[in-house]
């Protein structure tokens, strides 16, 4: 039986990932991992199988001339990924005369919302969890030309949408490796550097995603990873896996897409050193949890190649923290930068503006705290709701979702959601933009006048105040005179600033 898997183009001419993870519009082109661990799975689960891939995104083709590739490979069954802000784009691969079952990413989403929302006529959707059901799902297939009992999954019968229940989970430890020899990877990489030539990390080189674990243990309201059981690879599993890319596609550069690479501190300390006892000598960013830092990790995890760490802190408000289920301090955010920065990795700091109950109060305080923090980089974006998550569900409870179109979500060209305070978008944009510049100019400061931890500046300045022949002759330009005066005002006024940022709890 041929079974094809379909990965749609890339949408708008922007980079678009569907990974079980993450949807949407991405800053790299990374060889899909979703499509590669599925593919692994079921090569190992139905070795019979004739395995084929389509990715649409390396042929760039439009949409008639790809559907006509499709067509040339004559499947018996497709396997499409369909990305929950892309659905509209995504849907030609998936709604054409062969039996298909659609994955809409990333896997917590609801299909049955999407069909009804969408009106999409794929027969077979993916709920919750991907691979396993994938397996299943096939075999029914095979054997039966049909697929109604395999659990985990939505059907569509007619005028039905049937639910066959909660998916079963095969431990991901049993998971085959990702199998990306049957994807081009030549072209990918050709592209990589034709295309986009520098990554923002990983500057030339090659580079891949990583996975080690999916799911999360903490329940942020936003985030589609905390309705998803979490489970993971082992330690051993992940360093065989690296060995793997690097042995056959010479990379050495990864961005570990686990929603929080450290959530089970123990098991991430393991592969660290796995790592270092490898010798694998690879470079590699992931998202950490400001509150699991310690310092015998973040010593492994610099030790192990880390360049950068993530850390999604969102808001300083305390109670914005508390109805996101986002809690954490300055004191605890201070030590996970301090530590961060201690063994040699980058700490990003992201923030989002637009969460319920936000205020230009409440946005100070935000600014307060990432001065006191000084994150190397800072991210930000306006938060739009993923369906399936508490935020979704809590915007549809209260009647202020305005958009259901997801394809909407991500284009931020509208308000989707009533706020509390902002009441258009322009406002939302304000806000963002504001916090943004704040954010950058306090840094920026700060980084001149405190350069190395030690006042730079101030050293300048007492080096010319202790030398009068300097001094009077740099008083005698005009220029130097009123820019020195107004660089000394400007260092009185930061280092109040700072000492009152001293003083955030
Ligand atoms: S800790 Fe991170 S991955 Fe986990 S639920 Fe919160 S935002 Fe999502």
């Amino acid at each position: 039986m041929r079974v094809l898997l379909v990965n749609p183009p890339d949408v708008d001419g922007q980079l678009t990932d569907r990974e079980d993870r993450h949807a949407g519009f991405c800053s790299g082109l990374y060889p899909p991992y979703t499509a590669a661990s599925i593919l692994g799975v079921l090569r190992q689960r139905i070795p019979d199988l004739d395995l084929q891939v389509f990715d649409a995104r390396l042929e760039n083709l439009p949409v008639d001339q790809g559907l006509q590739q499709v067509h040339a490979l004559k499947p018996d069954l497709i396997i499409c990924l369909l990305g929950t802000y892309t659905l509209d784009e995504d849907r030609p691969y998936a709604e054409l005369e062969y039996p298909t079952i659609g994955v809409i990413c990333p896997s917590s989403v609801d299909p049955k919302e999407a069909i009804e929302l969408f009106g999409l006529t794929t027969p077979y959707f993916t709920k919750t969890e991907i691979e396993n059901t994938l397996a299943e799902a096939v075999k029914e297939f095979q054997e039966t030309g049909d697929i109604r009992k395999t659990p985990g999954m939505v059907l569509q019968q007619g005028n039905q949408l049937l639910d066959t229940g909660a998916s079963q989970f095969q431990s991901v430890s049993e998971f085959a490796m990702p199998a990306f020899d049957l994807l081009p990877m030549d072209e990918f990489f050709r592209l990589q550097k034709e295309r986009l030539g520098w990554h923002w990390e990983f500057g030339s080189n090659r580079y891949m995603w990583m996975v080690t674990s999916k799911g999360c243990v903490k329940q942020c309201t936003y985030c589609s990873s905390s309705t998803l059981r979490p489970f993971y690879k082992t330690p051993q599993q992940v360093v065989d896996e690296i060995r793997h890319y690097i042995d056959t596609y010479q990379v050495r550069h990864f961005d570990f897409i686990d929603s929080e690479f450290t959530v089970n501190v123990a098991r991430a300390k393991e592969i660290c050193q796995g790592f270092i006892d490898a010798k694998l000598n690879i470079k590699w960013v992931a998202h950490n949890i400001i509150e699991l830092v310690d310092e015998e990790m973040m010593r492994l995890m610099g030790e192990a190649g880390c360049l950068k760490l993530k850390y999604g802190l969102e808001t300083a408000d305390p109670e914005i923290q508390r109805r996101i289920l986002k809690p954490w301090s300055i004191p605890q955010a201070k030590k996970a930068f301090d530590l961060t920065k201690k063994y040699g990795m980058k700490a990003q700091a992201n923030f989002m503006v637009g969460f319920l109950g936000e205020t230009k109060e409440t946005l100070k305080q935000t600014h307060r705290a990432f001065v006191e923090l000084e994150p190397d980089i800072v991210c930000s974006s306006i938060l739009f709701p993923t369906p399936s998550t508490a935020f979704y569900e809590e915007l549809k409870a209260r009647d202020l979702l305005l958009v259901r179109n997801w394809s909407e979500y991500k284009k931020y060209g509208k308000m989707v959601f009533k706020h509390d305070h902002y009441t258009t978008w322009e406002e939302f944009q304000d806000a963002w933009a504001w916090l943004e510049a704040r954010i950058a100019r306090s840094l920026a400061w700060k980084r001149l006048f405190r350069r190395n931890g030690q006042p730079f500046l101030l050293k300048v300045i007492n080096v010319i105040k202790a030398d009068p022949k300097l001094k009077r002759g740099l008083q005698r330009l005009p220029l130097i005179s009123s820019l020195g005066r107004l660089v000394s005002r400007r260092f009185q006024l930061q280092q109040l600033r700072h000492e009152q940022a001293q003083l955030l709890p």
